[in-house]
């Protein structure tokens, strides 16, 4: 397993290439062992920074 992945954000799908299939570049990830989780934690980092935002803590 290489330690390195790539990450089409338009097709949502892991992949070792540097560009995808429908021509997008692809972004480097953590191992897919840790992508379901990471992809929730982005979101949920993203709605509690919203929430300190709306209440003026940012
Ligand atoms: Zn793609």
């Amino acid at each position: 397993m290489p330690d390195k992945i790539r990450y089409c954000t338009s097709c949502s799908k892991y992949m070792l290439k540097e560009k995808c299939a429908c021509g997008a570049h692809t972004e480097s990830r953590s191992p897919p062992k840790y992508s379901p989780e990471d992809r929730l934690a982005k979101y949920r980092r993203q709605e509690k920074r919203k929430i300190l935002q709306e209440k003026g803590l940012l």
